[in-house]
């Protein structure tokens, strides 16, 4: 029997490695495990507004990680999750499946062995519908290179990038190709976390022998091996030590190893030395938050693929909306499309994606002015507003004046010299530099990003 607490708990603790301070607290962790209703978890929102943007930010990544904690804690199959409101509650209760999982609802995976099933890529993710741009098409080509040859050039791919980037895109992009092209060779994909999780396990019952022959096997009988979100790792020091030495026999035999990341391997905090060294053997690419063009382009992609027409001028005010998180741009075209849908009329003018996106984008941009960046900002580092713009000179506060005026530039269209005029009657080489150094900063400091994401959402979800 699955207990609702311990999976949710579980899942929540998966939940917030994933999901970006913020969000995690104001809306994921709200959420309340309810009953299963047809093998699909049901979970209730506080309130609408938290209804709708759970189902159009986080459902997914909320399914995935419930799947993948039912499966590792009880080994049962879940099919997804529902979210529904608090006072909704009482219907769903009523609906709740009574079947016990050996009975009913929940059916128990069959004990596969992985050597004689081929792992099963998402068939969504391939490299066809993979848009390139500037901010990603090196990482793109390495992928490409490495599936067309594996284990002979580029031993490790590390890919590393922000969260919704496409990394585990292109890792079944590399999966769905091999299998097609090159059906003999074998290929695992694994997230570090169910790796983890099989570790563990391996270590719970090392008296179990057969377990520890299985899983050794496992990593060792594959030609390609991925390891998707490297960065749970952190810490963890048996682990690494297992991936240390599978890393070892599988890259003596050249079989092709490739790791994902949101982070370069020198940010990934404690981290065995051994084990760095080796993640930088190969070759290192990053993808970075695309560029509006890239944006506009990959939502034709996925517009074209759910068979909706997109006009142009709904494509251009989704992409503005999202700019740093490709998930969440999805979300939102989700949204659209939904809305279209109910309505029965196709979302096609700007004004109606508004409409459509009302709870979701709660603060349109032409609301928000320099005065509500700063107060945000000031409230995200606990200082305040008379520092901010003042004299102060020591870091705890350059810092912050520094991404405030760069979220200045980036989201309003002011004079450089009325910004300025914000913050003490500063000069626009001031602005210039501050901007510069952020905009500069966000190339390599993933804590970075994180923070200005997580004001961002301060200010759009106030
Ligand atoms: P990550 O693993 O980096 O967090 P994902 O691979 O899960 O990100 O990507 C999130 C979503 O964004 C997926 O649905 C993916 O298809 C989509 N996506 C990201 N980048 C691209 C791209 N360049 N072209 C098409 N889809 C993309
Ligand atoms: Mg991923």
């Amino acid at each position: 029997m699955v207990n609702l607490d311990s999976l949710w708990k579980e899942a929540l603790s998966r939940l917030s490695a994933k999901i970006h301070a913020i969000g995690f607290e104001v809306w994921v962790q709200r959420l309340e495990p309810v009953c299963f209703v047809k093998n699909t978890l049901v979970l209730a929102a506080p309130s609408d507004v938290s209804k709708k943007t759970i189902e159009a930010r986080y459902k997914d990544t909320i399914a995935e990680e419930v799947i993948e904690s039912a499966k590792s804690t009880a080994g049962v199959s879940v099919a997804g999750v529902e979210i529904i409101r608090e006072d909704e509650k009482e219907e769903y209760l009523n609906r709740q499946d009574e079947a016990l999982p050996d009975t009913g609802f929940i059916i128990k995976d069959a004990a596969a062995d992985p050597r004689d099933t081929l792992f099963s890529f998402n068939k969504k993710y391939t490299f066809d519908n993979f848009i390139v741009g500037s901010s990603n098409e090196f990482a793109a080509a390495a992928a490409k290179a490495v599936a067309d040859c594996p284990g002979t050039k580029f031993n490790p791919l590390f890919i590393y990038g922000g969260v919704g980037l496409g990394k585990t895109h292109m890792m079944h992009a590399i999966g769905n190709y091999i299998q097609k092209n090159k059906p003999q060779i074998k290929v695992l994909y694994v997230s570090t976390n169910s790796f983890l999780n099989e570790y563990l396990d391996v270590i719970r019952q090392s008296n179990n022998s057969e377990l520890n022959r299985k899983f050794r096997e496992k990593y060792r009988l594959v030609d390609v091996l991925m390891l998707d979100d490297i960065q749970y790792t952190a810490g963890k020091d048996g682990v690494q030590e297992a991936i240390f030495h599978i890393f070892n026999d599988l890259h003596h035999m050249n079989k092709q190893i490739i790791f994902s990341s949101d982070r370069p391997p020198k940010d990934i905090a404690h981290l065995s030395e051994r084990l760095r060294t080796r993640f930088t053997w190969g070759l290192t690419v990053d993808i970075q938050p695309p560029d509006l063009e890239t944006r506009i382009a990959i939502l034709e992609e996925k517009a074209k693929q759910e068979g909706f027409f997109l006009t142009p001028e709904v494509a251009h005010f989704i992409a503005e909306n999202a700019e740093s998180n490709v998930r969440d741009m999805e979300g939102l075209l989700n949204k659209v499309i939904f809305y279209s849908s109910l309505s029965g009329h196709p979302v096609s003018t700007v004004a109606a994606a508004r409409e459509a996106l009302k709870d979701i984008i709660d603060v349109p941009r032409d609301t928000i002015d320099a005065n509500d960046i700063i107060f945000f900002t000031c409230k995200y580092f606990n200082i305040s507003t008379a520092d901010i713009t003042g004299k102060k000179k020591n870091k705890e506060i350059v810092e912050p004046r520094m991404i405030a005026i760069y979220l200045i530039t980036e989201m309003l269209s002011l004079p450089l010299v009325t910004i300025g005029g914000y913050f003490g009657g500063r000069d626009h080489t001031t602005v210039i530099h501050a901007r510069d150094k952020i905009a500069e900063g966000l190339k390599t400091n993933p804590k970075l990003r994180i923070q200005l994401q997580d004001i961002k959402d301060m200010l759009l979800h106030r």
